[in-house]
Parts: C-alpha cells; structure tokens; sequence
C-alpha cells in the first residue's frame, strides 16, 4: 500500500524570512519538494540554493558513511569504516594531541553561516568555549 505524508517544516538557513518548507514523503521517499504557500512571508517561495535539496539527499555521491583515508593526500584511496571506529580515531587522536601539546592545540571551528543556532553553537558547548571560538 502506497502512504503519502505531507511534512511541513522550515529552512534551516539562517535568513530573516525563514521559509516555510512541504516535503511530500512517499513510502519513505522523497516525492515533492516546494515552499509552504501558507508561509506569511515568502507565501512558497524558495531560494535556488534550497530548491534543489532532494537532488542533494539522493546523490549518488553523498557521503553517507565514514571513511578512512588509506593513500596519501590526493590519491583518493579510502576505506569504509564503521561511525564506532570513528569516533574512536578521532578520540584517541584528541587525546594525544592534549596530552603532548595541551587542549589549545585542537582549535574548535566556530562559525554560523548558513547553518543557524545549533551549528553554531555545538562547538561551544561540546569545548566549554562559550559563544565563538577558543581563545
Ligand atoms: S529557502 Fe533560501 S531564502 Fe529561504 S530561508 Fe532558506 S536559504 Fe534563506
């Protein structure tokens, strides 16, 4: 049997209007994709850079996993790892570089740009920096 939802939410971008988004979902697929007529601003209305979004989301190339650089720089060598042995590496990584040169040396990249409050503030929170970068 064929279920369709209509999802409402909004741009995730950080403009003044904040768009109102309908993602129609077809047994879990993406079939539609447009501005929220009811939106009072924008009234449906899209940006080009946000139409497009289902294109992004079923890219073939969209990186949907980790992977571990095994060539050197450039030679796109990579292989799949598990998110587990990811966050792992990175761990451990972490805590060699504040053990040998102190937690100053891994530099927490801040920033706002098109991602809103929550990626904004992540880095804050997860480092204990406060809003913006270390100092
Ligand atoms: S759809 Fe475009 S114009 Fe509208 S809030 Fe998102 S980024 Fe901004």
């Amino acid at each position: 049997m064929t279920t369709r939802q209509q999802i409402k939410g909004v741009c995730p971008h950080d403009c003044p209007d904040t768009c109102g988004l309908v993602t129609e979902v077809e047994n879990g697929r993406i079939v539609n994709f447009y501005g929220d007529p009811d939106h009072p601003v924008t009234e449906g209305w899209l940006c080009a850079k946000v139409r497009p979004y289902p294109d992004h989301v079923y890219h073939p190339d969209r990186l949907q996993y980790p992977l571990r650089r095994v060539g050197p720089k450039g030679s796109g060598q990579w292989q799949q790892i598990s998110w587990e042995a990811a966050i792992g590496e990175i761990g451990q990584r972490w805590r060699e570089i504040i053990a040998n040169y102190g937690a100053e040396a891994i530099l927490p990249y801040s920033y706002s740009g098109t991602l809103g409050l929550v990626q904004m503030a992540w880095p804050a929170v997860a480092f204990g920096t406060g809003w913006g970068p270390a100092s």
